[in-house]
């Protein structure tokens, strides 16, 4: 018995010292592996065994090494698009898969909402987003006037509008719109004095757009728990927001394009008015986008003559004939401008050196080919003179640059007329101000 006992003993003890080693790393890897479940790979592996099991210990420590490396540099970079803190967790990889399901959503709606023809459409998208993808149940959406604060009403769930009456359009009462920063109801009691119903909790979220125009999401619900997903959807919401910004702004200016004060009557292109008040805004958001522009300056070599000899009326149709040249020759992206009497500022958008130079060309010898009956019995013929700068190669404003063209201009008169004349630095007395 003793023997056996003795034995017995001395098997356990061998078992002990051979498989405890095995057992400790098993559970140090179940460990290991729990924490990577919830993104951590922070865990190091370690084992007394050598072998077979050192080099699997090895192993996945270095690949842990590597997926904490590498989560690192995602969350870090996700963090450049959306600013941490609008998804909180503290698994890393569920983080990482909601920043990116939301960046590819926000995506989507970018994409989509900028082949839509009217801001109009664009409101209805972001109302859109709000009902099906936040499932706000009650809410109105504004746009406001932040010169004349006045308030419009694009959208509301409700029969009748929560605060101030519709006809009330003074939005200094809107607490959001005046503060520019969120306003939640359960923070303070009666927090937005404007709020008509003490009893309807609110979140609403303010954005601007531009100088003259913001939005307001006015959310509303008597459920706290709705209240709370509200506020937890704030950062998201405006998100959306801050992608349709853009877009809407471009929409503005292009509703404002269409004013007819705008325009020239007798051509219908655009008038020097418009080059006052639109081209610094048009030119604004080029340079955030990195566009370039080619500006044509073109004036009717010996014009004058024209109407001494044969009228205004004639004088009236050369211009007009050439003007129906220049809308023919540009795309929508592109401008045309009745900078003067016969005088024409064209400014084309992204186009390389050899595609301005064909429109120039093309204009120059559809021009040429024009015949105008006098009356006379020998028709009119005329030619233009084109003077070309480029935006921002040239000059780093585009104002510098129509002056430059106008140079180009000037050396293609002095020099013969009827000809394309690109600006070059040298043709330009430095010291000249802008
Ligand atoms: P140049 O080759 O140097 O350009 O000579 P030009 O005679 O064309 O000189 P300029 O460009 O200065 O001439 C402009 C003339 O255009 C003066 C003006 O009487 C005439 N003009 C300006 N606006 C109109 C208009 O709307 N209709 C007509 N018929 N003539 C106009
Ligand atoms: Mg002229
Ligand atoms: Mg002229």
């Amino acid at each position: 018995l003793g023997i056996n006992i003795l034995f017995i003993v001395v098997v356990l003890m061998l078992i002990n010292y051979f498989v405890t080693p095995y057992m400790n790393l098993f559970s140090n890897m179940q460990e290991g592996i729990k924490k990577a479940y919830s993104g951590d790979f922070t865990h190091e592996f370690t084992s007394k065994v050598g072998g077979d099991a050192k080099n699997v210990v090895e192993q996945m420590n270095s690949l842990f090494r590597k997926m904490q490396e590498t989560f690192g540099n995602i969350k870090y970079n996700l963090a450049t698009f959306i600013p941490q803190g609008s998804v909180s967790s503290s698994d890393p990889l569920h983080e990482a898969r909601t920043i990116i399901s939301e960046l590819s959503d926000i995506y989507k709606f970018k994409k989509t909402i900028e082949l839509d023809g009217s801001k109009d459409e664009v409101y209805g998208r972001i109302i859109d987003i709000l009902k099906l993808k936040y499932h706000v149940g009650h809410f109105a959406f504004f746009e406001v006037n932040n010169v004349t604060a006045e308030r419009k009403l694009i959208y509301t769930t409700e029969e009748k509008p929560m605060c101030f009456e519709k006809t009330n359009k003074n939005a200094l009462n809107c607490r959001a719109f005046r503060t520019s920063s969120v306003t939640i109801s359960t923070e303070f009691p009666n927090l937005c004095k404007a709020c008509l119903d003490t009893d309807i909790n609110y979140v609403c979220i303010p954005f601007t757009i531009n100088h003259d125009i913001s939005l307001t999401v006015s959310m509303t619900s008597d459920k706290i728990e709705e209240v709370d997903l509200m506020k937890k959807n704030i950062s998201s919401i405006k998100h959306y927001l801050e992608a349709a910004k853009p877009v809407i702004e471009s929409q503005i200016l292009m509703e404002k394009l269409k004013d007819t004060s705008l325009r020239d009557g007798m051509t219908g292109l655009y008038n020097r008015r418009f080059l006052d008040e639109f081209i610094d805004k048009i030119l604004s958001q080029a340079s955030r986008s990195h566009d370039t522009y080619a500006v044509l300056m073109l004036d009717v070599d010996f014009f004058k003559m024209v109407n001494d000899t044969y009228g205004h009326d004639v004088g009236d149709k050369v211009i007009v004939a050439l003007s129906k040249i220049l809308k023919n020759s540009i795309r929508e992206s592109d401008l045309a401008i009745r900078y003067g009497g016969e005088e024409f500022l064209i400014m084309l958008h992204n186009a390389n050196d050899e595609g301005m130079r064909s429109v120039a060309t093309k204009i120059h010898s559809e021009f040429a080919k024009l015949s105008f009956d006098v009356g006379t019995g020998e028709p009119l013929k005329k030619t233009i003179s084109i003077g070309i700068a480029k935006f921002p190669m040239d000059g780093d404003t585009i104002w510098k640059c129509i002056k430059y063209a106008d140079t180009a201009l000037y050396e293609a008169k002095n020099t013969g007329r009827n000809k394309i004349v690109e600006f070059k630095a040298a043709m330009f007395k430095s010291g000249e101000d802008f």
